[in-house]
């Protein structure tokens, strides 16, 4: 059994509990060293053997996992954040499963989520937004048709955008083919939850000049959308005295 484990957003008390132990257990942790905290590595007992990925390719990842496997060894592959986005954990869990191993996921904080919380936002308010999209630029990595950002951008829904923080000239020409104004607010989050995060709140005009000021190209979300407006939204009918809920009694305001 191979355990593959989201490392959180950065901070190292911010892996799960599940994770730390796992990571704790481990015989060999091979870590997506471009992101992962390495703080996070103390948690591993003496003579863990710790490989990081970043100079690694798919197949001697998986020649090392299913090589500890068979020596009997307990392995944790350590992935930033949350492993469902863009953590490449398909490939190697059908590699695995090929050679007959099994894996099991252990989630972790995605940092879209570490990013709100260092702003206090929240991405779905009452009358601005109710949908959260998250894509990412076409890179190197391109992006099926149809879920370019101008197509995405026409909901102006919250939108969080990965792997993007060096093209933030031509992200901002997309997004402003949507639904979104040269007014509408957004936030550039360096290194959401580490030491030296940086929260540098904009409009889309001035987008591109805080990341180029700010010296903020990589590691880094953009997020934009009405959310981060100052005011403007609606309160909850969760909470609303005069709602009804299964927990309470009230007067109706309005479907949810
Ligand atoms: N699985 C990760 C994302 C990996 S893709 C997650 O759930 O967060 C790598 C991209 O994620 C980076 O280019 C950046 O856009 C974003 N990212 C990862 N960690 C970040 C952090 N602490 N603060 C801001 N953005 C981060």
């Amino acid at each position: 059994m191979i355990d593959f484990v989201g490392a959180g957003p950065g901070a190292p008390d911010l892996i799960t509990k599940r994770g730390a132990e796992l990571l704790a257990k481990a015989d060999l942790v091979i870590y997506a060293g471009s992101l992962v905290n390495p703080a996070l590595l103390g948690l591993t007992k003496p003579g863990c053997r710790i490989l990081n990925s970043a100079g690694m390719t798919l197949p001697q990842v998986v020649e090392e996992l299913s090589r500890a496997e068979a020596a009997g060894l307990r392995s944790v592959r350590l992935h930033t954040g949350d492993p469902s986005l863009y953590g490449a954990i398909r490939e190697q869990l059908d590699e695995l499963a090929g050679r007959g191993i099994s894996c099991r996921v252990t989630p972790g904080v995605s940092s879209f989520c570490a990013a709100a919380a260092s702003l206090g936002a929240e991405y779905t308010l009452p009358a601005v937004s109710q949908t959260v999209i998250i894509t990412r630029m076409a890179g190197r990595t391109p992006v099926p048709p149809g879920q370019d950002i101008a197509s995405l951008a026409a909901h102006g829904a919250t939108m969080v955008i990965f792997l993007s923080a060096g093209m933030l000239p031509r992200l901002t020409e997309e997004l402003l083919k949507g639904a979104y104004t040269p007014d509408t607010p957004a936030a550039l989050v360096y290194k959401a939850s580490w030491p030296e995060e940086k929260l540098l709140r904009c409009t889309l005009s001035d987008l591109a000049k805080t990341g180029k000021q700010a010296g903020v190209s990589r590691t880094a979300l953009v997020l934009v959308g009405d959310f981060l407006k100052e005011s403007g939204y609606e309160k909850s009918c969760l909470y609303d005295p005069a709602f009804t809920t299964g927990y309470r009694k009230g007067e109706p305001c309005g479907s949810n």
